[in-house]
Order: structure tokens, then C-alpha cells, then sequence
């Protein structure tokens, strides 16, 4: 990455965006790739993804204008056979899809206490609570430490794309870490312009395993009760 890194001006981390409730984080993002497009640059992004179909239209999307890898590191998931099986569906999506700049694969072990030590004390908060707050944080966390690391200009997640997704508080936890870590966010929402609907177009067009839940075991618990199943 060292040959991008000494020509990228990080204009979003340098800018450091005063986010509020109402910002739109699509334009924040249109202004960056206007940005690096007029530059005549090709910064390199680490996204963190949760699994094959949201990253889909990410990928289509982003992989225009950026050098991506993709991390999958998701100790929320339960269990490993699902964990096993989001990666195997997230290689086979990246081997078949077509991209103007090569699109890298990063998965990190199974490592579920990452979640379960963080999450303690919140475990039965509903879906879209704290539990999910600070499961956004273990793995924005993750990404932004591994893309300073390894010398990324950007790092993001393909959460935001999610319709249960808060795009306000992603792009908070995401400023916040990024400034701890000192690399720059990119801030972000993918539901935008269609992003979720072409997600559902993409995952039909590959043939990808759309889970019906969103991860974690009280994800499950929760959806298999309301389906009846238990
Ligand atoms: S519901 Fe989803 S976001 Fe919330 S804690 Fe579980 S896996 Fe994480």
C-alpha cells in the first residue's frame, strides 16, 4: 500500500466532519470521489463486511475509485459453520465478480469471546440497542486498527447498507475510532441510492446465501421465535 499512501491527501480525516443527526453521509461520500478522482488517485480502503450480500453493491460501488481488500472479521456470529459459511459465500462473490482495480480477501479466525467480553451485561437488549452498538464497535475497532497497521488510506464498513442499519451511529463509532487510530473513515451510507435494493439484484444475480438473521445467537433466538420455530 506504501506506493498510495505517499501521494493520498486524507481530506475527510484532516476536515474532521462535525457529524450531526441530520448529516448525509452519501454526500460526504460523493465529495470524497470527486475528490480523489480529480486528484487522479486510486486510494487503498479496507472494508470490514459482514457478509456476502452487503458487500455486494459496496463492492460494485466502491471498487471504481479504490484499491479495496475486504476484511471479514465478525466474532458476532454464531455459529462457526455459519461464520465458515459467510466466507466461503464472501470468496466466491469476489472471485466472480468483475473489478477495474483487484479486490483483495482478508478473513481472521473464529474469535467469538471478542464478542461475548464485549457485549456482557447487554446480552438481552433488542436488536438495533447497545448490544449492537458495541458489536458495531468490536469490529469498526478491528478495521481500524489493521488498516493503520498495514498502511490503508481508508477503512469503512458495509453495514450501513442495512435498513436496520443506523447510518448516524456507524459513521459516529467509525469517526471516533478513526480519530483514535489516526486513519481516516469513509464516511458513508450505503442504503442510499438504491444501495440495499441493488444488494437484493446482486445477491440474486450470484446466487448468494441470504441469512435470515442478522448474526449473533440472540439474533437467532429472536428470529426463531418470531417465525415460530421455537
Ligand atoms: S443483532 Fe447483529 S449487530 Fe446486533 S449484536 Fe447481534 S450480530 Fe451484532
Amino acid at each position: 500500500m506504501s506506493d498510495l499512501n505517499n501521494n493520498i491527501i486524507n481530506t475527510d480525516y484532516k476536515n474532521e466532519i462535525n457529524i450531526k443527526s441530520n448529516t448525509n453521509f452519501q454526500k460526504i461520500l460523493d465529495n470524497t470521489i470527486n475528490k480523489v478522482v480529480s486528484d487522479g488517485k486510486v486510494p487503498s480502503l479496507l472494508i470490514h463486511s459482514c457478509c456476502a450480500p452487503c458487500s455486494s453493491y459496496t463492492l460494485e460501488y466502491l471498487s471504481q475509485y479504490f484499491k479495496i481488500t475486504v476484511l471479514y472479521y465478525n466474532p458476532n456470529i454464531f455459529p462457526e459453520e455459519e461464520y465458515d459459511y459467510r466466507i466461503s459465500e464472501q470468496k466466491r462473490l469476489i472471485e466472480a465478480m468483475n473489478f477495474k482495480y483487484p479486490v483483495e480477501f482478508i478473513a481472521t479466525d473464529y474469535t467469538p469471546m471478542d464478542f461475548h467480553d464485549n457485549i456482557k451485561g447487554f446480552e438481552k437488549e433488542p436488536e438495533g440497542g447497545k448490544r449492537c452498538e458495541l458489536c458495531f464497535g468490536i469490529r469498526l475497532e478491528k478495521a481500524a486498527k489493521m488498516a493503520k497497521e498495514m498502511g490503508f488510506d481508508y477503512f469503512v464498513t458495509t453495514l450501513s447498507i442495512s435498513p436496520m442499519k443506523d447510518s448516524y451511529l456507524l459513521n459516529t463509532i467509525g469517526d471516533r475510532i478513526a480519530k483514535k487510530y489516526g486513519i481516516a473513515y469513509l464516511y458513508s451510507d450505503f442504503k442510499k441510492r438504491n444501495g440495499y435494493k441493488r444488494s437484493v439484484e446482486l445477491s440474486k444475480e450470484y446466487n448468494l446465501y441470504r441469512q435470515d438473521y442478522c448474526g449473533c445467537i440472540y439474533s437467532k433466538i429472536e428470529r426463531e421465535e418470531k417465525s415460530g420455530c421455537k
